[in-house]
């Protein structure tokens, strides 16, 4: 049965607004993927592609060594911990390719960046920034996701399946915003404009695809090299 790559979010409720860390240096960990290790300087030039503030809500992105499984019908790829700040990729990044690593950390970073965690955001402004979502949630031409639909089936509550389309339609916005409507497009550019007014879309977006090529190759050509040796 092919594998699903899902993401599965550990959102632990926490009592304090949270912290702007924007200027705060994040402890990046070398990642196992399935051709080999993402080295942490390549994690964080890829996160240099990201709109400014992006990442000022992620303390670490980590790499937990040991098997970890978080629900019985999906093997989940990353989670993102509001009370600690931190991102995890799981062990089973190892059966993964580089890119959809990516995407892991990509989508993690979005649930950094929601109505309940962002620390630039007026209560008027989470409260809007919430509504947004839940409203195209229950549109029709709403983003498409297996993961989304999987929660939806499964009697998810509606806070929590909004939470994850948020995160899945920032995660596409940042690689393939072509399969956006305009008003899920609307919704990202609206906080991403309120964190960074200069941000430059269709540059960053061309800068990020070649990193993310360059990774892939990096990872890869080792992998062949190492692959070699053993002939
Ligand atoms: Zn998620």
């Amino acid at each position: 049965m092919k594998r699903r790559i899902f993401c599965l979010c550990l959102i632990i409720l926490s009592f304090t607004l949270p912290t702007n860390t924007q200027n705060r240096p994040i402890k990046i960990d070398n990642i196992e993927s399935r051709l080999g290790t993402i080295t942490s300087a390549d994690i964080e030039s890829f996160i240099r592609t990201f709109p400014r503030g992006w990442f000022s809500g992620v303390k670490s992105i980590k790499f937990l060594p040991e098997y970890k499984m978080i629900d019985d019908k999906l093997e989940g790829l990353g989670t993102y911990t509001r009370s600690s700040r931190e991102i995890e990729i799981l062990n089973s990044a190892r059966g993964f390719d580089p890119i959809s690593i990516l995407n892991a950390i990509n989508h993690e970073s979005a649930h950094a960046n929601d109505w309940i965690s962002c620390a630039d955001l007026t209560s008027v402004e989470r409260e809007e920034f919430g509504n947004d979502i839940l409203l195209r949630i229950k549109s029709p031409d709403r983003l498409k996701r297996r993961y989304i639909e999987y929660l939806e089936a499964k009697g998810e509550f509606i806070e929590d399946i909004a939470v994850e389309y948020w995160a899945e339609i920032a995660l596409q916005y940042f690689i393939n915003p072509g399969r956006l409507t305009q008003e899920d497009i609307l919704i990202i550019e609206k906080h991403i404009f309120k964190l960074d007014p200069g941000y430059d879309q269709i540059t960053t977006a061309i800068e990020r695809e070649e990193i993310t090529n360059q990774i892939f190759n990096n990872v890869a050509e080792k992998y062949l090299e190492d692959m070699k040796a053993l002939r």
